[in-house]
């Protein structure tokens, strides 16, 4: 059954893809056609985590060193994009950023089933990194973005230089 399904996937995107060329990286990703393994199920219903161990410990530090922050702030004139951790008078933003969903060079992986979307999610989760940098610059913030491996002491430094700088 899961098989056949497979092949399906593949034939579909053979055909809708251009091998020769690039693929432009899409504003809407297709939702995934169905999970291939219980431990990629798990991390797609983790999709959008808030208050991850890498954000807590983060956070808990900049706390303990007397800093003040929003959490999950909307970034402005986007509806449906947040900053993780928000010094809105200095105009920090910080993301931290999962190693899989914002493909770490050290970490980042790719399921082995249904490549073809996950190529084409995690090009567009890059890409709206990026287009969520530019807005943000454009509006005069200051962006840091913390990969979820990162040591936090080190993370907090980097944050504390933008904030003061
Ligand atoms: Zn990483």
């Amino acid at each position: 059954m899961r098989r056949a399904w497979v092949a399906a996937a593949g034939t579909t995107v053979s055909q809708t893809v251009p091998m020769a060329v690039e693929p432009p990286v899409p504003q809407h990703v297709p939702a995934h056609p169905g999970a291939s393994s219980p431990a990629v199920s798990r991390r797609m219903s983790t999709a959008k985590r808030r208050d991850t161990a890498a954000e807590l410990a983060l956070r808990q530090l900049l706390h303990a060193q007397g800093l003040r922050y929003r959490v999950a702030y909307p970034v402005p004139g986007q509806r449906r994009r947040t900053i993780d951790v928000a010094f809105t008078r200095a105009r920090v933003a910080v993301f931290v950023d999962g190693c899989f969903w914002h493909g770490c060079p050290e970490h980042g992986t790719r399921p082995r089933s249904n490549s073809d979307w996950w190529t084409t999610k995690l090009a567009a989760n890059r890409a709206r990194d990026l287009d969520t940098d530019r807005l943000l610059g454009e509006l005069g913030w200051t962006v840091v973005r913390v990969w979820e491996h990162e040591e936090p002491d080190a993370a907090a430094l980097r944050v504390r230089q933008a904030i003061t700088r």
